[in-house]
C-alpha cells in the first residue's frame, strides 16, 4: 500500500509540523478509502498561530486598504487559474461532482474575495458638526476572526469568512471541517503566493475540540461559524464567555412554494437543484416542496419522470456524473434514517429511497435521490433538516395557507415562490420568515447578495456590502475646538 500524505497545519506562510504526532484521516466519499492524513493542531500549533496571528494583524491593519485590495484582487486570479486543481481536491474530501465544483466552488469563492477586494478602499467613516466641535468616526478591524467551516463546500465557505474579514484589515485563523480539510488549506497557500502577510490567514486542523478552543479563546474578537444549529448554539455560548461578536450560518428546512401558474419545467428544475444539488447538502435546500393542488398531477409526473431519467449518480470525477456521494458512511446512514422514519409515518416513497452501488463508484456513500409524497406537516421528514437527497412534496390549496405552514418552522434560511403572477411573487414571498428569498429562480447566491438567515438558522449576514459592518467597529471621536467648559 502506498504512504499516505501527512499534511500539517498552515501557521504563519507555512506548514507547520505538530508534536504530538497525533493525525486523522480523511475518507473519500465516492470509494470510502482513506486518501490522506492531517496532524491534529495541538497546544503548540494553537499557541503559534495566535501569535503569528498577532504579527499579522499588526502587518496587515497598517497597510492600505488600496494595498489589502490589490493582493486580494490578485489571490482570487490565482484562485481562478487553480481552478481544476482546487476543484479536483474538493470532489476528493466531499465526494461532490466534478461537473459542479468545476464551475462553483472555486469561482464563487474567488468571487466573494473579489467583491470585498473591491469594496475594501471605499470603507469610510462620517463627520458630524455638533456645535463648534466636532466628531468623526472610524470604522476599524475587530482584530483577530475566527471561521470555523462545514463540509459541504469547503474551500468556498473558507473564501466567503476570509475575504470580508481580511478586506476590512482583520487577520483570521480558520479550522475547516476534520471531513474536508483540504480546500482552507490549498486558499492558505494561495494566498501566500499572492502576498498576503504571514499571519493573516492560519488554517488549523482537527475537530470540534479545535473548534471550542478558538471560540473560548480571549485573544480572538470574533467567531463566524457555518454548520448546525445545535453546534451554533454551543459555539454562541462559548463565544458570550469573552463577549465575541459571531456570525452564525446555520441549517434550514426551507419552503418552495409552487402555484398553479408556475412554468412547470421551471418548477420541476427548482425542486430538483433545490433537493439533488449537491447530493442534497446544501444549507438553503428547498426541502418542503409546496404544490397548489391544480398543478400537482402535472408536476409531480414531470419531476419523477427527469429524476429517474436525468440523474446520473457515480464516480464524482466522472464528467457525465452529476450527482454524487454523501460526506460519510455515518451520514449516508442518518439519511437512510430519516427515509425509513418517512416510511413508517406513512408518507408515499415515488422513487428512490435506498443506498445506491453505482458501477464505477461501488463503495461510495450514495444514497438515490428520494421523493416522499402525502407528506404532512407534522412528518419528522418534513419538519427536520436531513441534509441528504430526500424531498418532501406537500400539497395546499390557497395563499394564506401555504404562507402559515410554510412559516411554520422555528428555521428561516431561505424560501423560493414560482408564479407568474409578479403581484403575488412579492406579496409572498414579503411574508415568508426567511433571509433568502427566491421568485422565480433557486439556489443562486452572487457575492454581492447578502445572504444568512431568519429564525434559528443564524445571525448576521455573509457577503453582500452588509458584511463589511459585521467585521469593522465603529470608533467616534469627538473633537473640541473651544475651551473645555467645567464646573471644577
Ligand atoms: P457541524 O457538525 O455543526 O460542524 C461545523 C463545524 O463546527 C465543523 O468544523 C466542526 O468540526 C465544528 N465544531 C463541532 N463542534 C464544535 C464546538 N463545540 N465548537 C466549535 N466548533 C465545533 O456541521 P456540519 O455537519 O459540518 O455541516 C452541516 C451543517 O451546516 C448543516 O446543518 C447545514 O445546514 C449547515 N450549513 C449552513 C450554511 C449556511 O450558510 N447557512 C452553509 C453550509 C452548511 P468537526 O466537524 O471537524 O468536528
Amino acid at each position: 500500500m502506498p504512504t499516505l500524505v501527512v499534511y500539517q497545519n498552515y501557521v504563519h506562510g507555512q506548514y507547520m509540523p505538530n508534536g504530538t504526532g497525533e493525525t486523522f484521516e480523511v475518507i473519500n466519499p465516492a470509494t470510502g478509502q482513506v486518501s490522506y492524513l492531517v496532524e491534529r493542531a495541538d497546544e503548540a500549533v494553537q499557541q503559534a498561530a495566535i501569535n503569528s496571528a498577532k504579527s499579522g494583524f499588526a502587518t496587515w491593519s497598517k497597510m492600505t486598504a488600496i494595498e489589502r485590495s490589490r493582493i486580494l484582487l490578485k489571490a482570487a486570479s490565482l484562485l481562478r487559474e487553480h481552478n481544476d486543481e482546487l476543484a479536483a481536491g474538493e470532489v476528493l474530501d466531499t465526494g461532490k461532482p466534478w461537473q459542479e465544483a468545476s464551475v462553483v466552488d472555486v469561482v464563487t469563492g474567488a468571487d466573494s474575495i473579489e467583491f470585498f477586494a473591491g469594496l475594501a478602499p471605499s470603507i469610510e467613516g462620517n463627520q458630524q458638526q455638533v456645535g463648534d466641535d466636532f466628531y468623526y468616526t472610524r470604522r476599524e478591524p475587530l482584530g483577530i476572526c475566527a471561521g470555523i467551516g462545514a463540509w459541504n463546500y469547503p474551500l468556498q465557505i473558507a473564501c466567503w469568512k476570509a475575504a470580508p474579514a481580511l478586506a476590512c484589515g482583520n487577520v483570521m485563523i480558520f479550522k475547516p471541517s476534520e471531513e474536508t480539510p483540504s480546500g482552507a488549506m490549498r486558499l492558505a497557500e494561495i494566498f501566500t503566493l499572492a502576498g498576503v502577510p504571514n499571519g493573516v490567514f492560519n488554517v488549523v486542523q482537527g475537530d470540534g475540540r479545535v473548534g471550542a478552543w478558538l471560540t473560548g479563546h480571549e485573544d480572538i474578537a470574533k467567531i463566524s461559524f457555518t454548520g448546525e444549529v445545535t453546534t451554533g448554539q454551543k459555539v454562541m455560548a462559548a463565544a458570550a464567555g469573552s463577549l465575541k461578536e459571531v456570525t452564525m450560518e446555520l441549517g434550514g428546512k426551507s419552503p418552495l412554494i409552487i402555484f398553479n401558474d408556475a412554468d412547470i419545467e421551471n418548477a420541476v428544475s427548482a425542486a430538483m437543484l433545490g433537493n439533488f444539488y449537491t447530493q442534497g447538502e446544501v444549507c438553503t435546500n428547498g426541502t418542503r416542496v409546496f404544490v397548489q393542488k391544480d398543478i400537482y398531477p402535472r408536476f409531480i409526473k414531470r419531476l419523477v419522470e427527469r429524476t429517474e431519467q436525468n440523474i446520473i449518480c457515480g464516480d464524482p470525477m466522472n464528467t457525465d456524473t452529476n450527482f454524487g456521494a454523501l460526506i460519510s458512511k455515518s451520514h449516508q446512514q442518518k439519511v437512510l434514517d430519516y427515509i425509513e422514519i418517512g416510511k413508517a409515518q406513512g408518507a408515499t416513497l415515488l422513487t428512490g429511497g435506498k443506498a445506491l452501488q453505482p458501477e464505477n463508484s461501488p463503495h461510495g456513500f450514495f444514497v438515490a435521490p428520494t421523493i416522499f409524497t402525502g407528506c404532512t406537516d407534522q412528518m419528522t421528514i418534513a419538519k427536520e433538516e436531513i441534509f441528504g437527497p430526500v424531498m418532501s412534496v406537500l400539497t395546499f390549496s390557497d395563499e394564506e395557507e401555504v404562507i402559515r405552514r410554510a412559516n411554520d418552522s422555528r428555521l428561516g434560511l431561505a424560501a423560493a415562490v414560482f408564479t407568474q403572477d409578479i403581484t403575488r411573487a412579492h406579496r409572498v414571498i414579503h411574508q415568508l420568515q426567511a433571509g433568502i428569498c427566491w421568485i422565480n429562480a433557486f439556489g443562486a447566491s452572487p457575492a454581492e447578495m447578502p445572504v444568512g438567515g431568519y429564525k434559528m438558522s443564524g445571525i448576521g449576514r455573509e457577503n453582500g456590502s452588509e458584511t463589511l459592518k459585521a467585521y469593522t467597529q465603529i470608533k467616534a471621536v469627538y473633537v473640541g475646538m473651544m475651551p473645555l467648559e467645567s464646573p471644577f
